[in-house]
């Protein structure tokens, strides 16, 4: 009855009655008003405006910063304050460690929602060191090594990042990133209307003048679908170059540095067009020897005849003997672009661990202990076969963190929520929610799961994509969540996954697992004269991933190890290596450790349209994306549910002054505190009491009167 206007309702947990539909309409209708922010309790919903709102201004930014969450307009940077608050002992939310973990399907806006955190952050300590400046410019960076234009978002990040603030005494401290599965395939190959990552076209616009020897941007063989307007975007593209090099100098790149990696870059362009021919013998060899190979051995700083020799042939030792093996033309053609992905793929570790050393302060201890907050901004759920392609290992792999990060949110707004409530006694009727820990079980599993079946297979000399799949099969038939293909003579299988069924193609998923680089390659780039080579490829064995963590964050101890490894590997080294799928197990595994010791913040961003259009709301895809995050029910147990959850010691302490300085903890002196601030609806369990957020607001305007 007297229900609020539509479209005026701040936060969905508190409206009396809840659907489907009054979700949607209310969510429509703020969104046809421009309001894209819209809490569920702590939670923040975030519609994607495709257009500038003019709300991240300055004057925005100080609006926001030691707020009360309730008296302010839902916004991107309250979640910024409310984190920095915790942070710094504040505010309703536990302190320590905060993490804000932002979902979303590609082009939901995720990635600018992670930067305008960091941006109000900055913001909130004042931002004036020279460490809080550099911070501001690391995603700009690594945006233009690590985005690309693609048909669901002409920004899109093809890696996932943790970025991690290190604060002390409110400044920061300390930075680090984590990156996790570049898309390192995109630089030989795009799929159509789609591009490469950004850098490539920086390069042409900032090196008009025919340094690294490029040509017309039109004739190289990596940009597959040509050049796509170069000459109308160059002036655009010469200030993005602009703001890179900028950025570049700002973090702390030396102009030496930047130059080896522009001419890095540009030699993964030339070896692209590196051609072959087939020899009368059968044999292949370069077509030009005075072409594209010389110039990218050039600026690689090897011997043009050593790349040629590792792109067209094998040499083997066997038996003490050494054995040489042709490569017929394809196989030539795969070991370019396989040194073209392990170039660029190194290159890009190279960079997140450079930014790593630069954002750490030279004389701090590496052991000093900060309290953090933690920003992750993962690549979001995809199905390629909605838009005419197909999902391969890649896919899998990064649904399978969608799936680890909803298991996270179920963890933390469902399960552990009212686990404590039985605890405590709390009088409470069960929500119900769609838990994927099943699913997650069918890949993680050991021996039985999808990803170490895949290692099992990718070990055994005879196995094969079709063996994979059958074997998956065997393993999983009548696993609800597992659908096998209708096709047995095809390599395909399908996954129920909480954001719909997709169907994988398990073609080249083995060689993507064992990504090793063709024998040689490693040794002929090891050996090369230019610094940075050298450095990106020094000690290392036959891996060219770019899977971070572990292997990147790598302390000097895991260094040492590997620089003491005999270089050139026979198969034992390589069995050893982690695959793919292994370290990404691992690094998830590590991400959900860190996770686990914050208190998390959740942000939903929610893509309004297909067609990157501002003002255009497809109700029906918009309503699928809230169904399938589970947001009716995390509405419904916002709205019943107890989000603050202090101790009997941590409230009486804090609030004992409304009442008497003398009080103890205990659960009769908590109600008493609560009756006397008159607030309602709160529990007092066996141990904790039990508060919603506008009761911790509340209480906190009580101290604010007699404090
Ligand atoms: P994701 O990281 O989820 O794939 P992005 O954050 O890259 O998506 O957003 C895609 C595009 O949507 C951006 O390049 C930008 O044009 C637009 N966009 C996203 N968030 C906002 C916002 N808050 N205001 C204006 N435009 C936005
Ligand atoms: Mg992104």
């Amino acid at each position: 009855m007297d229900r609020p206007p539509l479209g005026d309702v701040q936060d969905l947990a508190t409206l009396a009655k809840l659907d489907e539909t009054i979700l949607l309409d209310e969510i429509k209708e703020r969104y046809q008003q421009n309001k894209i922010y819209t809490y569920v309790g702590d939670i923040l919903i975030a519609v994607n405006p495709f257009k500038d709102l003019g709300i991240y201004t300055k004057e925005f930014s100080t609006r926001y910063q030691h707020i009360k969450q309730s008296t302010h307009p839902p916004h991107i940077f309250a979640v910024a304050d409310a984190a920095y608050q915790a942070l710094m002992g504040n505010g309703g939310r536990p302190p320590g460690n905060q993490c804000v973990l932002i979902s979303g399907e590609s082009g939901a806006g995720k990635t600018e929602s992670t930067k305008l955190i960091i941006k109000q952050l900055v913001e909130l300590c004042q931002g004036k060191t020279q460490l809080e400046q550099q911070i501001l410019q690391v995603n700009p960076l690594l945006e233009a090594f690590g985005n690309a234009q693609t048909n669901l978002n002409d920004n899109s990040s093809r890696f996932g990042k943790y970025i991690q603030l290190k604060f002390n005494d409110g400044h920061v401290a300390g930075a680090k990133i984590s990156e996790y599965l570049l898309e390192k395939s995109r630089v030989v190959r795009q799929n159509p209307g789609e591009e490469s990552f950004h850098i490539f076209y920086y390069l042409f616009a900032g090196h008009t003048d025919g340094t690294f020897g490029l040509g017309d941007p039109d004739t190289y063989r990596y940009f597959s679908n040509g050049a796509r307007d170069f000459k109308k975007r160059l002036n655009s593209l010469q200030k993005q170059y602009d703001d890179l090099v900028n950025a570049m100098d700002l973090v702390g790149f030396t102009d030496e540095e930047q130059m080896d990696m522009f001419a890095v870059i540009a030699s993964v362009l030339h070896l692209g067009n590196v051609s072959f021919k087939v020899n009368e013998d059968d044999s292949v060899s370069v077509t030009d020897s005075n072409g594209p190979v010389k110039t990218a051995a050039k600026l690689l700083g090897i011997d043009a005849a050593e790349i040629e020799a590792c792109l067209t042939c094998m040499v083997t030792v066997t038996k003490g003997e050494y054995v040489k093996r042709n490569y017929n033309k394809g196989q030539a053609e795969d070991a370019r672009d396989a040194m073209a992905k392990a170039v660029y793929g190194r290159l890009f570790g190279w960079i997140v661990n450079k930014v790593n050393c630069l954002l750490v302060p030279e004389n701090q201890d590496p052991d000093a202990k900060f309290n953090e907050i933690g920003i992750l901004d993962i690549f979001g759920f995809e199905d390629f076969v909605k838009d005419g392609g197909k999902n391969s290992f890649e896919q899998a792999c990064i649904n399978l963190a969608n799936e680890q990060l909803q298991f996270f949110f179920n963890q933390h707004i469902f399960k552990m929520e009212q686990e404590e409530y039985q605890r405590e006694g709390v009088d409470w009727k069960e929500i119900k929610f769609v838990d994927n820990k099943p699913l997650l079980d069918m890949f993680l599993g050991k021996p039985i799961g999808i990803l170490s079946l895949l290692d099992e297979e990718s070990l055994f000399p005879k196995g094969t994509d079709q063996s994979y799949v059958d074997k998956l099969t065997k393993a999983f038939t009548g696993n609800q969540y597992f659908v096998k293909s209708q096709q047995t003579n095809q390599a395909i299988f399908s996954i129920n996954h909480y954001a719909g069924k997709v169907t994988y193609a398990a073609e080249k998923w083995l060689e993507k697992n064992r990504d090793t680089l063709p024998p040689g390659i490693t040794e002929v780039l090891q050996s090369s004269e230019n610094r940075l080579v050298k450095t990106i490829f020094r000690g290392q064995l036959t891996r060219t991933g770019s899977l971070a963590l572990q292997g990147r964050m790598s302390t000097s101890k895991g260094t040492k190890r590997r620089n003491l490894m005999p270089v050139s590997s026979g198969n034992d080294a390589a069995k050893r290596k982690l695959t793919v799928g292994g370290q990404f197990k691992n690094s998830l595994a590590i991400l959900m450790e860190r996770m686990t010791a914050s208190t998390p913040i959740f942000v939903r961003c929610l893509k309004p349209n297909h067609k990157k259009q501002p003002g255009v709301l497809d109700t029906k895809y918009v309503l699928a994306q809230l169904l399938y995050t589970g947001m009716l029910e995390t509405i419904e147990i916002r709205r019943k549910g107890f989000a603050v959850r202090p101790t009997f010691g941590e409230f009486v302490e804090k609030y004992k002054v409304l009442v008497d300085l003398k009080l103890t903890p205990s659960a009769q002196n908590c109600s008493k505190i609560l009756t006397t601030a008159r607030l309602q609806g709160w529990y007092v369990g066996y141990t904790k009491v039990f508060l919603k957020y506008r009761h911790v607001e509340q209480l906190t305007e009580l101290l604010e009167k007699v404090g």
